[in-house]
């Protein structure tokens, strides 16, 4: 975790655009049939071992790794980080916003009641923007100017894997941000926002 954390650090600071994954067991899986994932995952520039069976596999293969690094620990670690050094975030994924029904009160989204919570979790982090993730190719238009005007430097996208991959594999090729670092976070903002 401190390598990757200082690996992300490092990303961050000398700029560009990066793609971080979390590969878990059902990635990894799915990139033996799947070329597009597993190039994503060849190309990425840090891939961590989320989960203990891929700690298992990565030594059995002779290129052991240290231990389990979760998407879910890693992006809390990347908050604090980002809380400490004002990197502003974006987090985009999860249902979306509940409008009000006789005696509900409007639910906020998902990205929404995480970025509220997560930002009392760790005082000083700045998030830009929230979107949820459930879109059309109309609205994907309008997620993008969304995202280019919020201008963070941490992408945080939860839409499932490998889909989020894939994702942010395009979004980083047409993205005008010189600077963004994402990563796809699967159900982790359900579990940010309670
Ligand atoms: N999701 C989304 N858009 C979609 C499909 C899924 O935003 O079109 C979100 C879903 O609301 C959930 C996350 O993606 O927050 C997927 O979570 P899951 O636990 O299935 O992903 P995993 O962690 O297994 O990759």
């Amino acid at each position: 975790m401190s390598s990757a954390l200082a690996k992300v650090e490092n990303l961050v600071e000398k700029g560009g655009n990066h793609q971080v994954v979390t590969a878990n067991p059902e990635i990894l899986y799915s990139a033996l049939q799947d070329s597009e994932l597993n190039q994503i995952i060849e190309q990425a520039s840090l891939v961590t071992a989320d989960g203990i069976g891929v700690v298992w596999a990565a030594s059995r293969v002779g290129t052991p790794v240290p231990e389990r690094v979760t998407g879910i620990d890693l992006m809390s670690n990347i908050l604090a980080r980002a809380a400490q050094k004002g990197w502003p975030c974006f987090f985009l994924g999860g249902a979306p916003e509940k409008a009000a029904s006789g005696t509900q009160p409007t639910i906020p989204s998902v990205a929404e009641e995480a970025a509220v919570r997560l930002k009392r979790l760790y005082p000083g982090l700045q998030v830009v923007g929230t979107a949820h993730g459930y879109f059309n190719e109309l609205q994907q238009a309008e997620l993008d100017m969304q995202i280019a005007a919020a201008k963070p430097r941490l992408l945080f996208v939860g839409l499932g894997a490998p889909r989020q991959e894939k994702w942010i594999k395009m979004y980083l090729q047409r993205t005008p941000l010189p600077d963004l670092l994402a990563m796809g976070i699967g159900g982790s903002m359900d579990v940010f926002a309670g």
